[in-house]
């Protein structure tokens, strides 16, 4: 981390600032969001807090995505490090608690026909907040833009008027502040810091589904904030009536404001997201390379922004340029393709898991019972049942004439394991995904 800070350092900085101020710096440790930094004089330690706290802020915040405040002690003083004035040291509003993404913004959106009224709405919220549509609710599939959109809209706020006190939680967030405030008898706490802000941005609320203790005190910060006219923006993967088991009174207020879906951009949509990216990455494609890709991916923008960098990635590891053989070598597989999927036989995925866990395919059917071989048998055919209509029966012929209730019994197997197993469960999705699903 610091290696990178003193990168954006040195070449935001004049060479002196940088040999008299920041390279005699020493990082000490880094612990809860905070950055210990060793100084050595007390004339260093002014000068940081006045003139460098803020930018290495926001480099750490550019690196990590996380809030990372310093805490500079001088050479001698590590031990009593508890000193006051640390904790003085003044916040832009913008950097205190928002969690925005700095790159998310307007001017890196790429409006399309999928998310040209989505985008209106969060500019018109972002110019006037509280006014016009509140909530806002933007809801469509994933990977389409929506957490893009919703911190636009805080970043653009922030911007116009940097006092706005601004928060952006992910529904997940906002369900375990709540109970760790709960646990820790700091609901009061809690209380505060949701309802004094001008501008709430929840992410993906379909996640408040079946919590009805979070959802009961979610109502009642929506109900404070709206009573005070201020801005709520909500972000779905549906329609809230389509959310089960989130409450009517939710759903009803959450259509009080304005819904707007996203949809899967169209093909020149994509050809302009992949062109943007590449410029902002500086990297040199070729337009009919840019449209061969984006003819490819039709899913989501994130694949989308994915598949470009796997393709990068492939030239850079070939050392060649980037033509259309090397997409497709680069993309082989990635294609999330329903028609294709059933036709990807179970060889296919027999094929995809030996490979993953470095085997041989003959390993995958034959009848060795390693535990290394067994988990990754049991894991094809798990895929093998879930991805495929191929029978059962047929299935076992392919993992080299074993019977059907071979494959059952590892179906349910993996569906244990995975619950149990982080590991496991992160194999069958890398792997779901690599066979396109
Ligand atoms: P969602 O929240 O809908 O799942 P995200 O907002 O996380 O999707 O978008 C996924 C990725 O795609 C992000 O990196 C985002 O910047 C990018 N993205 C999505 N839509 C666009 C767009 N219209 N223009 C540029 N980038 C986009
Ligand atoms: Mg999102």
């Amino acid at each position: 981390l610091w290696s990178k800070i003193s990168d954006y350092f040195k070449s935001d900085v004049s060479r002196t600032t940088y040999s008299t101020w920041v390279e005699t710096a020493v990082p000490i440790k880094l612990e809860n969001n905070e950055l210990t930094i060793e100084l050595p004089s007390p004339l260093h330690k002014d000068y940081w807090k006045d003139k460098l706290s803020e930018q290495l802020i926001e480099y750490a915040y550019k690196i990590t995505k996380k809030d990372i405040f310093p805490k500079f002690v001088l050479k001698n003083e590590l031990s009593s490090a508890n000193n006051e004035d640390e904790k003085e040291l003044k916040l832009p509003t913008f950097m205190k608690d928002t969690h925005l993404n700095p790159e998310y913004t307007f001017d890196t959106f790429v409006i399309g026909k999928g998310n040209q009224m989505a985008h209106a709405a969060a500019l018109v919220v972002s110019e006037d907040p509280g006014k016009m549509y509140n909530p806002l609710l933007l809801y469509g599939g994933v990977g389409l833009g929506k957490t893009h959109l919703m911190h636009a809209i805080g970043n653009k706020i922030v911007k116009n008027k940097p006092d706005t006190q601004i928060k952006y939680v992910t529904s997940e967030s906002f369900t375990n502040d709540f109970i760790n405030a709960i646990q820790s008898n700091h609901t009061e706490r809690f209380r505060q810091e949701y309802r004094n802000v001008d501008v709430l941005l929840v992410d993906d609320i379909q996640f408040f589904a079946d919590k009805d203790g979070t959802q009961e005190e979610f109502f009642h910060t929506f109900n404070d904030l709206y009573e005070d006219g201020k801005q709520i923006v909500l972000t779905s993967d549906r329609l809230p009536n389509e959310i089960s088991k989130l409450q009517d009174r939710l759903v009803s207020r959450f259509a009080w404001g304005l819904s707007v879906d996203i949809t899967a951009p169209d093909l020149e949509t994509r050809i302009a997201i992949l062109k943007a990216k590449a410029d902002n990455d500086n990297m040199e494609v070729p337009v009919d390379i840019l449209n061969y890709i984006a003819g490819q991916i039709d899913s989501n923008v994130r694949e989308l922004e994915g598949a470009l960098s796997r393709v990068q990635a492939f030239a850079k590891f070939k050392q060649t340029k980037i033509s259309k053989d090397l997409v497709s070598e680069a993309l082989h597989g990635l294609n999330n393709n329903i028609s294709k999927l059933n036709k990807s036989s179970v060889d296919e995925i027999i094929y995809q898991v030996a490979n993953y866990f470095e085997l041989e395919p003959e390993d995958i059917k034959g009848k060795k019972r390693t535990k290394a071989i067994v988990i990754p048998r049991q894991i094809a055919m798990y895929l093998s049942r879930k991805l495929t209509n191929v029978s059962l029966p047929k299935i076992g012929i392919s993992f080299g004439g074993k019977d059907h209730t071979t494959v059952i019994h590892a179906y349910d197997k993996i569906n244990v394991l995975m619950k149990k197993e982080k590991d496991i469960k992160a194999a069958v999705k890398e792997l779901s995904k690599i066979l396109g699903e």
